[in-house]
């Protein structure tokens, strides 16, 4: 499968909801430790370099910009690994194996 953004993320573009912002967060990080070798998602191969999948670049920031801007219940789908990776400054995805598996 070949890596590339969610078409939700291309459709909304712009428009792109803060709840959007969400569903694709929990759909392109890791759930839970043990991280699985690629994305759920789009099958990205995570990597040192790349921790993030092109889709989950680039709802980071944003997501981490905007989530104040509607209530916290928001953020409720987040399991706590993907509230940690998309609040800290960690990324379990970068994490050295011995942590993460
Ligand atoms: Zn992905």
């Amino acid at each position: 499968m070949n890596a590339r953004l969610d078409r939700r993320l291309v459709t909304a573009g712009l428009g792109v909801t803060v709840a959007q912002l969400v569903t694709l967060w929990a759909d392109h990080t890791p759930a839970r430790l043990p991280v699985p070798l690629t994305c759920p998602g789009c099958g990205h191969p995570y990597s040192e370099k790349a921790p993030l999948c092109p889709t989950a670049a680039v709802v980071r920031p944003l997501l981490r910009r905007r989530r104040h801007e509607t209530h916290p219940d928001v953020l409720a789908p987040l399991t706590p690994n993907q509230l940690l990776d998309l609040t800290g400054n960690r990324l379990s995805t970068a994490l050295p194996a011995e942590v993460t598996r």
